[in-house]
């Protein structure tokens, strides 16, 4: 991969991040294409999945997108700055005292327990300038939400209130087959009788493509949108949005017997060439992803050619065998994420998941936006 070396950016940074605003786009408006009817919402939270709050929610708003979920109010009123004319809920509900806020930037909070609609009811009823709300019900993740035996008591707590969306979440939609997506929407259809009049919403970027298609009124994906595969298993629907390339700091040769990095844990079986690339743990490189003999570890694309990560991340460094790659020289990019490697593979040879690769993409790398 070639970059400009005009490009400051690129060559101040260690590692370059690529978000493709065209391909986040496009992964809106299939999902919004997939759920007929129903409108397709963006999840926004942390930065967008790491991926920067500010481009993302410009490009989802002129894909279509309305309606925007975030986690905090803060998420909230930066939103509500970058889009003025958008519908903006806080999943989190709100905090003690924090209705103001709420009332200023025009959020709405996912009310998600009694208090809230207590405290809620109190602030918004009769005040024509608060946002209607949305109502969780918990359908079995037991985090957030009105419990079955709550629902009178919010009934009557809210009643007057304006009320927007009516709303739960899977707690296994990725793996179609459990039988706890369909427990979780006999749950839903059985508690939404007590608010019969409101729009529902259930479905995340997984349960917008489960088979029941539980789309109800709204869906509200996140992880698809950033090109996660929301279809373990199967081929990913969605277009890459993320990509990563690091820079290659310096190449050597290792003799057979010597080690790499802290802990000598890799040690040399022969002669091979070293490449030692330009991130590491603090730019979110899980140092779950250490080659040690044997053990499958992190990959990186060299010219090509799958190259593995030998020896531990380090905090700003990483070395690859690059041997079967022999073009590799300093100075040239190699990929970590992008058109081979994609974010679900990364976090499964990090022995987690994409979702947390991709909020913690690090924060020192020259950022490009491309599209949009
Ligand atoms: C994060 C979140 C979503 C989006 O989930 P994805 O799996 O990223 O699509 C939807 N709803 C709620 C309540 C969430 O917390």
């Amino acid at each position: 991969m070639t970059h400009e070396p005009e490009d400051v950016a690129a060559v101040e940074a260690g590692a370059i991040l690529t978000i493709d605003l065209g391909a986040l786009a496009a992964n809106w408006r299939r999902i919004a294409a997939r759920c007929g009817e129903a409108e397709c919402a963006a999840v926004v939270k942390a930065d967008a999945y790491g991926v920067g709050v500010g481009p993302a929610a410009r490009a989802l708003w002129q894909a279509g997108a309305r309606t925007f979920f975030v986690a905090h109010a803060l998420g909230g009123r930066r939103l509500r700055a970058i889009l003025p004319g958008a519908t903006i809920y806080c999943l989190n509900g709100f905090a003690p005292g924090a209705v103001g806020q709420f009332l200023e930037h025009r959020l709405r909070p996912v009310i998600g327990s009694l208090e809230e609609a207590k405290e809620w009811a109190l602030a918004a009823l009769g005040r024509s300038d608060a946002q209607p709300a949305a109502v969780h019900l918990d359908t079995g993740m037991n985090r957030l939400g009105l419990e079955a035996d709550e629902l009178a008591q919010a009934r009557a707590l809210l009643d007057g209130v304006p009320l927007s969306l009516l709303m739960s979440h899977f707690a296994s939609s990725e793996q179609v087959d459990d039988p706890f997506n369909t427990r979780q929407i006999e749950t839903f259809e059985s508690m939404r009788q007590a608010f019969p009049e409101l729009p529902c919403s259930i479905a995340n970027s997984s349960g917008a493509f489960l088979r029941r298609r539980p789309h109800y009124d709204l869906v509200r994906p996140g992880y698809a949108l950033y090109g996660g595969n929301p279809t373990p298993g199967e081929a990913n629907p969605m277009q890459s949005v993320v990509s990563l390339e690091a820079r290659i700091v310096q190449t050597r040769f290792i003799e057979p017997g010597e080690s790499v990095g802290y802990n000598a844990i890799w040690i040399a079986p022969e002669r091979r060439r070293l490449a030692t690339i330009s991130l590491g743990y603090a730019d979110g490189i899980p140092r779950a992803l250490v080659g040690d003999n044997g053990a499958p570890g992190g990959e990186a694309v060299v010219a090509g050619v799958r190259c593995p990560f030998v020896g531990r991340v380090s905090m700003d460094l990483i070395v690859l065998d690059v041997t079967d790659a022999p073009r590799a020289e300093r100075g040239d990019f190699v990929e970590i994420l992008g058109p081979t490697i994609s974010i679900d593979e990364l976090g499964g040879r990090a022995r987690t998941i994409g979702y947390e690769i991709l909020t913690n993409l690090g924060r020192r790398y020259a950022r490009v936006y491309r599209g949009g």
